[in-house]
């Protein structure tokens, strides 16, 4: 048993023990391999290293109450990389593949796998990229798949707290009909430096808005936008959003407690409006916002608006149901109505 304290883990790029990996070459998937040498060989001339094709998933594995381990909507995240996949113009594993090969993964690093009652889970993370050795600007059916983890904390440790976020008015996510919807490397790499200047100035999170007129929001850096407003959840449609499991399971969950459900533009304007603001994703299920200032330029300028959700720090009623609601079903101790857990057969 690795020696990890359960309870003070947070979101890293922990070492641990088996990965899987299959190659698409000639026309077919190679038989998944697991493995314990945790590095890649590759063609320096190979797609993802030139031209970014490269793109990723993440969910969970939870122990639950029983003993049971389950996967968190993973046939989820097996369509919205073979929609990826499909954007990026190189072959895809399909649901059966992409499952098994994450089981896989469970199966070959139990000792990462938080036992129950540690608010803890195995974090999946699935890569796909394209390896083809190429100058050329077109598409080629090769690529990796490769399926690692690590343990994931309750991120924040025990309970929710709240975070500030930051809209820069210098910056922008994704441009109007680009790939702002697809979960590529690509649309990260243009995050790391906006999210310095935030960090440097004291922010959790980056608040995009929509870049071709800026006048309604889009998502975070990493995760989707809600808010709450009465009993109204509130959340962006945009072609710029990346289609979170995470918001798409909360909208089910607020409508379970009999809330109302606007999937809709939101201007920025309506930020005067909610009772309470979030950010919601795999890693972190729901990051309740305390304030949103607006800073013309991230770096140097001074904030130019601002909206208060909880200015005592305390994190919302609403957020607090529905990530009750949320973690219950995961680790097993609500019921998993909507068959949301896969169980994995160890
Ligand atoms: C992965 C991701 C999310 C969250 O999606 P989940 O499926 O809930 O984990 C939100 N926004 C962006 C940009 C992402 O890459």
């Amino acid at each position: 048993m690795a020696e990890i304290n359960w309870d003070t883990l947070g979101f890293d790029a922990y070492r641990t023990r088996t990965v899987v990996k299959s190659h698409f070459k000639d026309g077919k998937w190679s038989p998944a391999e697991a493995t314990e040498e945790f590095s890649f060989t590759y063609d320096p001339f190979a797609q993802v290293f030139h031209y970014a094709i490269s793109c990723f998933e993440g969910m969970k594995a939870f122990t639950q109450k029983d003993g049971t381990v389950v996967i968190f909507r993973p046939e989820q995240n097996a369509a919205r990389m073979k929609r990826t996949a499909d954007y990026l113009g190189i072959p895809a594993p399909d649901e059966d593949m992409f499952i098994s090969m994450c089981e896989e993964c469970i199966r070959g690093n139990l000792e990462f796998l938080p036992p129950y009652g540690h608010k803890a889970s195995l974090y999946l993370r699935p890569l796909l990229v394209g390896m083809h050795p190429q100058m050329q600007l077109t598409p080629y059916p090769e690529a990796v798949f490769a399926v690692m983890c690590a343990p994931a904390g309750a991120y924040y440790g025990d309970h929710l707290r709240s975070f500030a976020a930051v809209i820069p008015g210098d910056f922008d996510r994704a441009a109007p009909k680009g790939s702002g919807s697809y979960k590529i490397g690509a649309n990260y790499a243009s995050t790391f430096r906006p999210y310095k200047y935030a960090h440097d100035a004291g922010y959790a999170e980056l608040l995009y808005l929509d870049s071709a007129t800026r006048s309604t929001i889009d998502e975070f850096g990493s995760s989707n936008f809600f808010g709450i407003k009465g009993n109204t959840y509130v959340t962006p449609l945009s072609d710029s959003v990346l289609p979170s499991i995470t918001n798409l399971s909360l909208r089910q969950v607020a409508e379970d407690l009999g809330m109302k459900v606007e999937r809709r533009p939101v201007p920025l304007e309506e930020l005067g409006e909610f009772d309470e603001v979030a950010a919601c994703g795999t890693a972190v299920v729901i990051t309740p916002i305390s304030h949103i200032d607006i800073k013309p330029q991230l770096a140097g300028s001074e904030v130019s608006r601002s909206w208060r959700f909880s200015p005592d720090g305390k994190v919302g009623p609403v957020c607090t149901k529905l990530y009750e609601r949320i973690t219950g079903i995961q680790f097993g101790e609500l019921e998993d109505t909507h068959n949301w857990c896969h169980k994995v057969s160890l």
